[in-house]
């Protein structure tokens, strides 16, 4: 089927959700992409920070073929070895206690609302003064389910959907001031993204996160922190938190848990996690054993390979060209994050567009743009220097281009 006819099924047959690059992708090798006539394409967007170990990796590829010939599903009723395998490996690597296990990073978003909630009430009925209200960020993103948009600062994901779950305060991003000044009892939880990536790839400061541990550690309140895109390695080490040596009550990760399997976690504190009991909360599918095999895989993959070593030696490298590049470009106006999660703000949306679409279509390097202005590069964790000098030498030809149109 040619791209135009599915172009004209799609828009017939499915909800008009996503508006897709001209681009079918037929095959994936290492860290590269095919489309239907045969193309390379270097990519470091992994499918929205998904997949971290590229595509058709050995280790992967065994652990679903084993998996899927033994067990896939069985249900939250019965045991299997494999979720507490996954369980041991997450609370060995965020430095937390307890994990539960959901398919998408809204649903572990919204597990992690439902327990500061729960855990808010848990403290009522031992006397302590609580409320229900949850401080969270401007510029922030936590998925799409009612609870998780109800936290989600961008209006056009949350207001068409009004009236969403009450109680959440947006102060702007790393205001100390508006913190200590907003915050107070009636708040169960202070929520946000160690390294915001839909937002526009920002980092809270160290201040803001210290504080922030600082006032829940006085009132009771859960520090909620978002690694969905930032957890699993992406930015050199296992959660972005760990760059600051503060530990949250509740961490959520997903996109790379599963290699690409759709696979979510909470993980947190023996306090927090005391706060749901058996049928408070649950899911069909969530921590079967296909799912966590997999996980599993992942983890010990990124172990075995030392990949969190590889992510900052290349990610480093990969931050200080693009650096340069700004310094030669006055069109880049800024780069942040870390490891391989990257942002280069680009002086206007349409020139970022210009760009982003010239690297797909003419240089064949996948990225994204968030937050209009930001180009993003959220690469699998296997890309090596070799391909950020490809990828710079392409910027720098498109943006000297620019220029002489401009
Ligand atoms: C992608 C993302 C989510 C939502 O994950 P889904 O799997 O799309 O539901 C939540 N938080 C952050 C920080 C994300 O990047």
């Amino acid at each position: 089927m040619s791209l135009t006819d599915l172009q004209a099924n799609e828009s017939k047959l499915l909800f008009h959700t996503y508006a897709r690059y001209p681009l079918e992708l037929t095959r994936g090798e290492g860290v590269r992409l095919f489309d239907d006539a045969g193309n390379s394409y270097l990519d470091l967007l992994s499918g929205i920070g998904v997949s971290a170990l590229g595509y058709g990796h050995p280790a992967i590829t065994a652990a679903i073929t084993q998996q899927a010939s033994t067990l896939i599903h069985t249900s939250n009723l019965f045991y299997n070895a494999v979720t507490s395998d996954l369980a041991l490996r997450l609370t060995e690597i965020t430095g937390l206690d307890r994990a539960f296990f959901c398919n998408s990073g809204a649903e572990a978003w919204e597990a992690a609302i439902k327990l500061a909630r729960a855990h808010a009430l848990l403290l009522r009925n031992e006397g302590k003064q609580i409320g229900t209200k949850i401080l969270a960020l401007e510029h922030s993103f936590h998925g799409r389910t009612i609870g998780a948009v109800s936290t989600t600062h961008k209006t056009a994901y949350r207001e068409p959907f009004a009236p969403v779950m009450p109680d959440v305060v947006f102060i702007p991003h790393n205001d100390v001031e508006a913190l200590k000044a907003t915050f107070d009892s009636s708040f169960c939880a202070i929520a946000f993204e160690v390294l915001q990536g839909e937002g526009g790839i920002n980092p809270i400061s160290q201040e803001f996160l210290a504080t922030a541990r600082e006032l829940c550690d006085a009132s009771g309140a859960l520090l909620l922190l978002d690694e969905i895109q930032s957890g699993m390695g992406r930015t050199g080490k296992w959660t972005a938190y760990q760059h600051y040596g503060i530990q949250p009550d509740v961490t959520t990760l997903a996109k790379p848990l599963a290699g690409g399997i759709p696979m979510g976690a909470m993980v947190a504190t023996e306090e927090a996690a005391r706060a749901f009991t058996p049928g408070m909360h649950g899911t069909t599918f969530g921590g079967n054993p296909f799912a966590c095999a997999v996980a599993v895989a992942v983890i010990d993959a990124i172990k075995n390979e030392g990949l969190l070593a590889h992510v900052t030696e290349v990610g480093e490298y990969f931050k200080q060209q693009l650096i340069d590049l700004s310094k030669k470009h006055s069109a880049i106006m800024e780069v942040r994050g870390t490891g391989f999660m990257l942002g280069a703000e680009i002086e206007n949306a349409d020139l970022a567009k210009s760009i982003l679409e010239q690297m797909m279509f003419d240089k064949h390097i996948i990225l994204n743009r968030t937050h209009e202005t930001v180009l993003r590069f959220l690469p699998p964790y296997l890309i090596t220097k070799t391909d950020v000098d490809t990828t710079i030498k392409a910027l720098d030809e498109l943006l000297v281009a620019a220029a002489v149109v401009a």
